[in-house]
């Protein structure tokens, strides 16, 4: 039986020892949650749904707990782990109203009725990366569960604690034995297996392109129901017109947030060339002021990085000889520590500016139009998110138009709301989370015909 010993970022010490499932105890899960599944489709709508009601509840119980246990093994910031253990909690009571709500249609047809109803798939498997463990968790268990599946959910290797620790809290809402099965493990053994098994009818993945490519070629095979969110490189789109104050306040929040591991970072800032000087100069005081510190701490607002290794994959992306434009604080010593980076590369072609870093490094580039500012933008293999910042209401409706991305922000930094649909253009992904259709990713349509002749 192999283990994984979880790593703190902060002190680069062991925090905990993980065991690792091997394939036959994720063969043995799945067959448990497909067991399961039997009974769980048949609870009624209205038990279903106090079910989720009770685990939301006792999430919000254990608030603290979970969120001291995200800063001790991902070095979340006590702020952000405070609102990600929230967020499962909201995700659990959105999804909640599902199972009383989830409506078939029934259609005019000649000689008899037909009625369409929406059938849960079976077991659902949920993999998941280390950059927000615990919402990105929640965005899957919740309407999957809602909708009458069960589920196989596997952490990130690095970032299993807060999985675990919402497995049994599930357990102890009431939530049945093999209903929701948490299973740490390697993404090439118990990722892969939730591919191959038959028994797992979806796949919802969340983490790199790359890995997310193999899975859905591999879910191709059994024509296995896939979900994918991917990475992205979004921009930040800011024309001379904007409240450049307020624009260059919020940036440093917009991509060095969860120290730039976040999907939706805006790693790209597009600023029109009549506004840079300005821009540039209260950027740099909003970036110098960012604090990066203990994430213990109430006041920090940027954390270590969450590996000795994506500290080194990040510093491949700013060697020794790059023209820094400046660059904010990091404590000395111990933790996988890079300082707020702010990086102007003299043309579109420069490999930080194109690539996903996943770290707290931006670019800068100047755009000349609303024309060069959307071609700009949309250069990309990614469409996952961005912002655009104006006063003329006009351009603000025609960029968010133009731009290929699936989730938008005008004169705000602010793109993911349970209740609104979260989801990737191009290689950011395929499908949409959260929302009112998030069910739908979650269901089959089931078309009926009832012959009422005589
Ligand atoms: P990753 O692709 O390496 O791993 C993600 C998960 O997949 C982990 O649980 C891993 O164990 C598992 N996995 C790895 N190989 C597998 C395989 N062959 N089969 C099945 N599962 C496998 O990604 P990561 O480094 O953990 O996460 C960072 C990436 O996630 C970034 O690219 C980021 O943009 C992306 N991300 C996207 C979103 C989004 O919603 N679009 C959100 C968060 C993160």
């Amino acid at each position: 039986m192999s283990s994984y010993t979880v790593i703190s970022p902060v002190t680069e010490k062991s925090v905990a020892e993980i065991v690792m499932a091997d394939l036959q105890q994720t063969d043995a899960v799945i067959a448990t949650a497909a067991k399961a599944f039997e009974s769980w489709r048949k609870v009624t709508p209205g038990d279903r749904a106090k079910l989720l009601r009770k685990f939301a509840a006792l999430v919000d119980t254990y608030n603290e707990e979970l969120a001291q246990l995200e800063v001790l093994n991902s070095g979340h910031t006590i702020g952000n782990a405070r609102w990600e253990a929230g967020n499962v909690r909201d995700v659990l009571n959105y999804y909640s109203a599902a199972p009383e709500r989830l409506f078939g249609r029934q259609i005019p047809v000649p000689n008899g009725i037909d009625i369409t109803f929406k059938e849960p798939l079976g077991v659902i498997g949920v993999i998941v990366p280390w950059n927000f463990p615990m919402p990105i968790a929640g965005w899957g268990f919740a309407p999957a569960l809602a909708a009458g599946n069960t589920v196989v959910l596997k952490p990130a290797e690095l970032t299993p604690m807060t999985a675990i620790r919402l497995g049994e809290i599930a357990l102890e809402a009431g939530i049945p034995a093999g209903v929701f099965n948490v299973i740490p493990g390697k993404g090439s053994i118990v990722g892969e297996r939730f591919v191959t098994n038959p028994l797992v009818r979806k796949i919802v993945f969340t983490g790199s392109t790359t890995v997310g490519k193999h899975i859905m070629q591999g879910c191709a095979d059994q024509v296995k129901r896939v979900t994918l969110e991917l990475g992205g490189k979004s921009a930040n789109i800011i024309f001379a017109d904007a409240d450049i104050e307020k624009a260059a306040a919020g940036a440093p929040g917009a991509v060095f947030d969860n120290a730039g591991q976040d999907c939706c970072a805006r790693s790209r800032i597009l600023i029109q060339r009549s506004a840079y000087d300005k821009f540039m100069e209260l950027f740099e005081i909003a970036v110098k002021k960012f604090r990066v510190e203990d994430p213990s701490l109430d006041t920090a607002e940027m954390g270590p990085l969450i590996s000795a290794q994506q500290l080194a994959r990040v510093k491949e992306y700013v060697p020794a000889d790059t023209e820094i434009a400046f660059q904010g604080n990091k404590p000395a010593g111990d933790g996988y520590w890079f300082a707020p980076t702010v990086l102007t590369p003299k043309d579109t072609k420069d490999r930080a500016y194109r690539e996903e870093i996943f770290g707290p490094v931006v670019s800068v580039i100047a755009f000349e139009d609303e024309d060069d500012a959307i071609r700009m933008a949309n250069d990309s293999e990614y469409g996952l998110s961005g912002s655009i910042w104006s006063r003329d209401i006009g351009r603000a409706v025609r960029v968010s138009r133009a731009v290929e991305a699936g989730n938008l922000s005008v004169n705000s930094n602010s793109s993911v709301r349970y209740w609104t649909p979260f989801g990737g253009y191009k290689q950011s992904g395929l499908g949409r989370e959260l929302g009112p259709d998030a069910l739908d990713a979650f269901t089959e349509t089931k078309n009926v015909f009832f012959d009422t002749q005589a």
